[in-house]
């Protein structure tokens, strides 16, 4: 997303845009192909701006446990200072500093962060999955399989009772 510097007017200001993340590297490219709804707040005094960042979309994933395909409708949000013609680099990663002849603002760097930042290390359809069967592959969540109904002996049941 690019925003022309000349079209944040003083004051308060709303941004918006549907586009395809394809900035993005892999793996996430491939994840997060839909089309993201993306807003941006802007306030802007002098040099200064202050930017709220929202990104919703709606991506299809596949659950670690169980390889089921469900789609998540997900919404991330940042905050940036941008500042123009700044003196010096600011260290803080929250701080954009860009020349005082900037003709445009690339947002691209920060969206493809907020998705990098939020991306689940494990992905689950829900909280508790029950996954695959080890032994056969069925899935646990639709029915219990046939080499999980062996392990139940009753003589185990019994000793379990006693282990109480
Ligand atoms: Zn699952
Ligand atoms: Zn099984």
């Amino acid at each position: 997303m690019q925003i022309y510097i000349q079209n944040i007017r003083q004051g308060f200001s709303q941004f918006t845009e549907r586009e395809g993340l394809t900035f993005l590297r892999e793996p996430y490219r491939s994840v997060y192909n839909g089309p993201a709804h993306i807003t941006v707040d802007m306030e802007r005094k002098r040099r200064q701006i202050r930017a709220n960042i929202t990104l919703k979309m709606t991506v299809q994933r596949v659950c670690d446990d169980c390889l089921t395909e469900f789609s998540e409708s997900i919404e991330l949000q940042s905050e940036r200072i941008i500042v123009i013609g700044a003196n010096e680099l600011s260290e803080d990663v929250e701080v954009i500093t860009l020349p005082a002849d900037a003709h445009q603002l690339d947002l691209a760097p920060v969206l493809g962060e907020m998705i990098v930042l939020n991306h689940p290390m494990k992905i689950l359809c829900k909280p508790d999955c029950k996954g695959l069967c080890p032994g056969c592959g069925a899935d646990l969540n639709i029915s219990e399989c046939s080499c999980r109904n062996e392990s139940i002996d009753p003589r185990w049941e019994e000793l379990k009772k006693l282990l109480k």
